[in-house]
């Protein structure tokens, strides 16, 4: 599939980026671009960002980011 909407603005000139983009950036049920949340945990200096998909109703991801 090819993406006809990108989401984000990473170097994608080659197959394996749009790919990689692809991957991170759709449902992998359906394809919809996923939405985002982001929840600032300043106490412990984290941010954690959640990506779910609105048609499937599934939460794809879960990652915790560690701020510097
Ligand atoms: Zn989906």
């Amino acid at each position: 599939m090819i993406a006809t909407k990108v989401q984000y603005f990473e170097k994608i000139e080659t197959t394996q980026h749009q790919d990689f983009v692809q991957n991170h950036g759709n449902c992998v049920l359906c394809r919809n671009v996923l939405e985002l949340k982001h929840f600032s945990q300043k106490d412990v200096n984290q941010i954690k960002e959640e990506a779910f998909c609105l048609e499937c109703d599934v939460k794809t991801r879960a990652k915790i980011y560690t701020l510097n």
